[in-house]
């Protein structure tokens, strides 16, 4: 038997349902803030994640999946979405005269080879958002706001905002030579990875997924101290507008994130989930420098991302109530040709209509029909006999009361929109 790769899931039947139900609330979320949905390739050429997210990441170090194509493009399935954002953004020459910035929402598949865990695929989705063009703090908190009432919306409780800053260029330079020092006569106590990134992306030391209980890291200078006036002032900003939002969250100057693109604020969002634990459910922050990066101008930007999957799965595991409204509305019973002819016509007719309807599609007997509409338990009933048909008229039960109602065939669409 050939099975799906690890890693991945076969998406359907209940778990469709919620993912259905989810993707509304998104939806609307991201239309009242007004970000518009936009869908990049799933695969891109390589060097945009090796610059956009990083070679010395362990996204694009150790978890792509790189191959050549058959015309030797070395080609990358997305293992993140903002640098695909990003090289749209600079293609279709959207820096151009700005005078609005460009806010835009995606809900992708994403590929990386991790080791698959519960809540940790090769194949997953994210919902994300950017901001594109504002290097005023009402985007960043433009961006969180969204975020914080997504949760909200989601019902999820339990769910954390933990927040920093790396500050600007002049800051980060000064953390990473602070960092430095302080590593340097420890650093032969961290994992061979740490000893590679020390030389060449030190900050990611503090992301280490191997050393994260080490003393080594917990003791680590924290980035606040080294911001100069100017970042500390616009953090400080930031963290009042928060409070005025009503917008809870927490400071962690530890926190750095997994990708080499940030600068000023960043953030991740967790959940406490019984079953679960503490869990990562996104993250996101400000790239000044990433546009330019990737070969356009000098523009501006903050975004976020959501593991969804993951976000389903802390629902679950909360007992969030997802609102499916998947209950047949009509079901439709017949016996004979004629009347199977009239069946077919009202079943489209119904459907065209709103109303969720569905028939018999195996010749079956009347009774075998009832035990169908025992189990999918439809809320209407209607019964086609041919005696009746002759006169336009149809049987309509209500399946809840067992009432039973003749009406002519004419009248049937106003009859369930009265009811239903
Ligand atoms: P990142 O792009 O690494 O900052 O990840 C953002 C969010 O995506 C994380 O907090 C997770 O919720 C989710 N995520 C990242 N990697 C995976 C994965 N392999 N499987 C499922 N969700 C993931």
């Amino acid at each position: 038997m050939i099975t799906k790769p690890k890693g991945t899931s076969d998406i359907y039947g209940l778990e469709a349902k919620k993912r259905a139900y989810v993707d509304e609330i998104l939806k609307n979320v991201c239309e009242s803030y007004n970000y518009n949905y936009v869908e990049t390739p799933v695969f891109e050429a390589s060097e945009l994640f090796h610059r956009g997210v990083g070679e010395t990441t362990d996204i694009v170090s150790k978890e792509t999946y790189t191959f050549l194509d058959r015309g030797n493009r070395s080609i990358t399935l997305r293992p993140e979405g903002t640098a695909g954002i990003v090289r749209w953004f600079i293609e279709n020459k959207l820096y151009g005269n700005m005078t609005e910035p460009v806010k835009v929402y995606y809900n992708s598949k994403m590929y990386r080879y991790e080791r698959p865990q519960a809540g940790r695929y090769r194949e997953f989705t994210q919902f994300g958002i950017e901001l594109l063009g504002s290097d005023d703090i009402f985007a960043d908190i433009d961006v969180i706001s969204l975020v914080y009432n997504t949760y909200l919306l989601l019902g999820l409780k339990g769910v954390k905002l933990s927040i920093n800053t790396l500050g600007d260029k002049e800051s980060r330079e000064n953390y990473k030579k602070a960092l430095v020092d302080y590593l340097k006569p420890n650093i032969k106590l961290l994992c061979s990875d740490c000893q590679k990134r020390f030389n060449n992306n030190p900050l990611r030391i503090l992301d280490c997924k191997v050393d994260i209980d080490s003393d080594i890291l917990k003791n680590a200078p924290s980035t606040y101290d080294y911001l100069n006036e100017e970042s500390k002032k616009r953090y400080e900003k930031i963290k009042d507008y928060l409070d005025l939002l009503d917008i809870n969250y927490e400071e962690d100057f530890s926190l750095v994130r997994g990708l080499d693109y940030y600068d000023h604020l960043i953030f991740e969002v967790y959940a406490d989930v019984e079953g679960l634990g503490g869990i990562a459910l996104g993250g996101g922050g400000r790239y000044n420098n990433l546009v330019e990066t990737l070969g356009g101008p000098s523009v501006p930007a903050v975004g976020f991302a959501m593991g969804y999957d993951r976000t389903i799965l802390a629902m679950d595991n909360s007992n969030v109530n997802f609102d499916i409204k998947d209950e047949i509305d009509v079901f439709i019973m017949y016996v004979s040709d004629t009347e199977k002819e009239t069946a077919s016509y009202l079943t489209q007719d119904l459907r065209l209509n709103g109303f969720i309807t569905e028939t018999d599609m195996f010749g079956k007997s009347l009774k075998a029909q009832f035990k169908t509409v025992n189990r999918i338990n439809p809320k209407y009933l209607v019964i086609l006999n041919d005696k009746d048909l002759k006169e336009n008229i149809v049987t309509v039960k209500d399946n809840l009361t067992k009432e039973e109602e003749k009406i002519k065939i004419t009248e049937l669409t106003s009859y369930l929109f009265e009811r239903i």
